[in-house]
């Protein structure tokens, strides 16, 4: 067998954790670049001999290019990294980077990416530009693109944090929805009126094979994902063929970005049953946990196959149904989280997964519990389960 190549991961959460995993099977040497010697990701697998995982941003440039002296690939398992010095990385021929850096510049605006995306002629919500918007800006943007409307940051969101809801043209609703953005650049999407919202899985090595996931649905409050179940269940003729339709739209828009790895897609499904792309994240993905229990080859085992020139595993379900119930966190208080992932253990069919974070926060993701079942119903009584035992995030 060939000497196992090194990858080093930019971010030590919790995709970077569960990468760890299948690196361990495969015997796959991993160094982990974040701040803290005990994040999620480096708890759970040793540094390579003679190394130690690095402590440091995963923005930071001596940090990066120390690691990539270490290492044959870089990879990222959050995309607000430092895409500049991962471009000079592999211009200076210092390790591989997957997927591209230019991939990665790309996604982390998101008003670029839509830009990207429409251009390619694929479906999204309209958007415009905000630079600099004044309360009357806005007001223009939503006689345009309708009411409700998103605001949204630009760069560094996540989990809902870059987004404000408008409802109303009110001073106030404005000033309050800006005064949450803050200092960021900023665009607006019409409001898409889905039925459901939609993810596909795509992976695509560094050979160009492209396989996708099954569709799931999933549930989103307050901008944050809540819950996630696979497959996909549309009824009703204009839902026909939303499955294989959601994988396409998925692999045509991953196929206009560059380099390997898998990308998390998601999308907005309309009452006609057809597709909006809302965004694509470049690496692995809540919407795909599942595939860890529920899938014959997970997103993270296939993540490092595609970074590696390996083959790709096989992506199908190998049970009826699955869902995935993230775990979020209440104010300094790590008792209800605990308390869920215990209470869930006596949910059949749950595996729970916990992240080691040392503190939990508001809507901060701790954790989450997978559940299968031999049916879709199954599987859905055992989701209300858990949800009533999740911690009340009001509290
Ligand atoms: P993530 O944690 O997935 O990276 P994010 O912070 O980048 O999330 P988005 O994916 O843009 O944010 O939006 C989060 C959620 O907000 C969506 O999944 C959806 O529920 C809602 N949302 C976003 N844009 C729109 C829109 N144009 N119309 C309706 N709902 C929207
Ligand atoms: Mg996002
Ligand atoms: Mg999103």
């Amino acid at each position: 067998m060939a000497p196992k190549k090194t990858v080093g991961i930019l971010g030590g959460g919790q995709l970077g954790r569960m990468l760890t995993h299948p690196a361990a099977l495969l015997g796959i040497p991993l160094l982990i670049l974040d701040k803290g010697g005990y994040t999620p990701a480096k708890q759970t697998l040793l540094a390579p001999p003679g190394t130690t995982h690095p402590d440091g941003a995963f923005t930071s440039e001596e940090h990066i290019r120390e690691l990539a002296k270490t290492c044959d690939v870089l990879t990222v398992e959050i995309e607000h990294v430092n895409a500049d010095v991962l471009a000079a990385v592999v211009n200076e021929g210092l390790c591989d980077v997957q997927p591209s850096p230019a991939t990665i510049r790309l996604i982390q605006d998101k008003y670029i990416q839509k830009e990207h995306l429409a251009a390619a002629g694929i479906p999204v919500a309209p958007f415009k530009a905000l630079t600099n918007p004044s309360t009357d800006d806005v007001r223009d943007l939503a006689a345009t693109l309708g009411l409700p409307m998103m605001l949204k940051a630009r760069t560094l969101a996540y989990d809902g944090r870059g987004n404000a809801p408008l409802k109303s043209t009110d001073d106030k609703a404005i000033s309050d929805a800006l005064a949450f953005l803050g200092d960021r650049p900023l665009y607006a999407e019409g409001w898409a009126p889905f039925v459901k919202e939609v993810a596909v899985m795509v992976v695509r090595n560094t050979a160009g094979e492209v396989r996708s996931y099954d569709a799931v649905e999933t549930v989103h409050r307050d901008s944050i994902l809540r819950v996630c179940s696979a497959p996909l269940r549309a009824d009703g003729a204009a839902m026909r063929g939303v499955n294989v339709r959601a994988r396409q739209l998925a692999e045509r828009a991953v196929a206009t970005l560059d380099g390997a790895g898998v990308f998390g897609v998601e999308m907005f499904l309309l009452p006609d049953g057809s597709l909006l792309l809302n965004e694509i994240a470049p690496r692995p993905h809540n919407s795909g946990h599942h595939t860890i229990e529920a899938c014959n080859t997970s997103q993270y085992e296939n993540h490092l196959r595609a970074i590696l020139a390996l083959p790709l595993g096989d992506t199908s379900l190998r049970v009826p149904a699955a869902a995935m119930v993230n775990v979020l966190g209440v104010d300094g208080n790590m008792g209800p989280v605990e308390q869920m992932a215990d209470d869930a253990l006596a949910v059949p069919g749950a595996t729970v997964h916990l992240y080691g974070k040392a503190e939990s926060r508001k809507a901060r993701k701790m954790g989450h519990i997978t559940v299968t079942g031999s049916s879709d119903a199954e599987v859905q009584s055992r989701v209300r389960t858990l949800l009533s035992q999740q911690p009340d995030l009001d509290q």
